[in-house]
């Protein structure tokens, strides 16, 4: 979405219930009662009184049923396939990415948060507070909110519930209207685990998550760039911190010393995998003169012969449905743009020979960034392919771009690609692969410039972002040196208050000796 086309508009309450449908061929599969406000009120109460316990009974204990909730993951893991296979459209694959994704993501943090909880002991800086014990403790926020896309039911969710879960803190979960299948199933795993009341899922469209945005005091958003701006806005108003992980365009940059078989291997599951509705695949492609031919020879090649249909078994076919009937007018939007300007459509032409939210892998070459398809997202299994002069025209063009989620470079000298790395504008870089840093829990993953705002993961960061920082002095020597600020006031104290901070902070015989020099 153009920045110009965003709104920030928040819509009026007046859903009542909603209908999930099959993206295979549009059947209808679920009708869902939406949580009104009220519902969302009410939810909020309980787990705010539910989360006091969570806190108290610490890290150790919470970690023993997050971990709990990983096995029951991994133990209804076919029946969570099926879920999400039927209100996602993926192939088994694809579904399964999620659970073992999930899976990990709740062991990392169960594993971690004692220690990335610990309090910190700062050493005090200088003479003043050198008799005082300095502490920073984590206090979670009381109630996170988290608001979830379409394209990934289970990964999306967990990535953000176990370390909220983790540091504390109670979570209201409201998934995708188009995908509330599995989240609701994850909800009613958690009571299934016999774990406290501190998870709950509300399913509902745009103005249920308005509800949980109004009603938590953090809110730990995924999804669109114009509904992210809206949420940061009304969490703004509130004064509720938010994190916005948000839209993409990731480019691809091939350099001319790339293995080419291997990026073109790269450009495909980058582009394609989850019939390319991921935030972070690859959107665009820039490729050294040198190798733009044999790299888009093989690629055409490569893409038309991916599998593409329903399947029952994983691994038998490649490339699953789109998940929203109305994404599949955007990409064949992008797609007609392109085309109609010049751009050449070496395989797929954008549909598919079947009913229901089927695009072909589409492979477009001859494009330019006038084209929507080089600079809007299209969260399609699009590869628009562009030849470039060299690596400064690559970086310019990768750069060239409202988006700043990620990228990947190709080359085989990584020090090369992770020098390139630190010229693109994006907030992870992958170097000779696709999406590694999304399964990389110990790195920040979010977006720069309209893709977002504050990061998921991160190591102890993303469980502390979860929570409110909170300094504490305490006598550690029996001194009487702090009063040296006290009243009554005196010059001889003022002098040697001043002089110890000279000291420590001083520079120049004059500043050191004179407190009052400069009068
Ligand atoms: P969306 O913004 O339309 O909806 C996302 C969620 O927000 C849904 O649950 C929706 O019901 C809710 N929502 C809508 N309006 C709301 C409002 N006013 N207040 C509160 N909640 C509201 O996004 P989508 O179409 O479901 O998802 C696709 C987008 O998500 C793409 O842009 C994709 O790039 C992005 N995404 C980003 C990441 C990331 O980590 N950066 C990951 C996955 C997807």
């Amino acid at each position: 979405m153009p920045a110009d086309a965003m709104t920030a508009t928040v819509p009026a309450f007046d859903q009542v219930d909603f209908e999930v449908h099959s993206p295979e061929d549009g059947r209808l599969i679920a009708s869902i009662p939406a949580a009104t406000p009220e519902d969302v009120q009410r939810a909020a109460t309980g787990l705010r009184d539910a989360q006091r316990e969570w806190e108290a009974i610490g890290p150790a204990a919470r970690a023993r049923h997050v971990l709990r909730l990983r096995d029951w993951v991994l133990d209804q893991e076919p029946h969570l396939l099926d879920l999400m296979q039927a209100e996602a459209g993926k192939v088994r694959q694809d579904a399964a990415f999620e659970t073992a994704a999930g899976a990990d993501v709740l062991a990392y943090f169960a594993r971690r948060a004692e220690t990335f909880l610990r309090a910190r002991r700062p050493r005090p800086h200088n003479l003043l507070t050198l008799g005082k014990a300095l502490q920073v403790n984590h206090r979670p926020h009381p109630l996170v909110g988290v608001i979830t896309p379409w394209n990934f039911p289970l990964f999306i969710p967990l990535g953000d519930i176990a370390p909220a879960l983790m540091a504390g803190a109670a979570v209201l979960l409201k998934p995708a209207e188009q995908t509330p299948l599995t989240a609701l199933e994850l909800g009613r795993g958690w009571q299934e685990i016999g774990a406290p009341d501190v998870l709950r899922v509300l399913a509902g469209a745009g103005d249920t998550g308005a509800a949980v945005v109004d009603a938590v005091d953090y809110v730990q958003f995924t999804g669109s760039t114009a509904t992210g701006r809206a949420i940061g806005m009304r969490a703004a108003e509130r004064l509720i911190p938010c994190s916005l992980e948000l839209g993409g365009k990731d480019p691809m940059i091939v350099l001319e010393d790339a293995d080419v078989p291997r990026a073109v291997a790269g450009a495909l599951w980058g582009g394609i995998f989850n019939a390319g509705q991921v935030c972070t695949s690859v959107e665009r492609v820039y490729v050294h003169a040198d190798i733009y031919q044999p790299f888009v020879t093989e690629l055409a090649a490569r893409a038309g012969k991916l599998r593409q249909g329903p399947d029952t078994v994983a691994g038998t076919m490649e490339v699953g449905a789109m998940s929203d009937p109305r994404q599949v007018a955007i990409v064949r939007d992008h797609v007609g743009d392109a085309v109609a300007r010049g751009a050449r459509v070496l395989t797929g032409a954008g549909t598919a020979d079947r009913a229901g939210s089927w695009i072909a892998p589409t492979v477009l070459v001859d494009v330019d960034h006038s084209m929507r398809i080089m600079q809007e997202e299209t969260f399609g299994p699009t590869l628009p392919v562009m030849r470039v002069r060299d690596e400064d025209e690559a970086v310019a063009l990768a750069n060239d771009s409202a988006y700043g989620l990620s990228a990947t470079v190709w080359t085989r000298d990584r020090r090369r690609g992770e020098r390139v790395a630190r010229r693109l504008e994006v907030g992870a870089v992958n170097v000779n692969d696709v999406f590694t840093n999304v399964i990389s829990p110990p790195l920040p993953m979010g977006g720069w410039r309209d893709s977002g705002l504050g990061a998921r993961y991160g190591g102890a960061q993303g469980l502390l972002r979860f929570c409110r920082a909170q300094g504490v002095t305490s006598p550690r020597l029996a001194t009487r040196a702090d009063q040296l600020l006290w009243y009554p006031y005196s010059p001889g104290k003022s002098r040697l208050a001043a002089a110890f901070v000279r000291f420590a902070v001083g520079r120049g015989r004059r500043r050191l000796a004179r407190p009052e020099a400069n009068r």
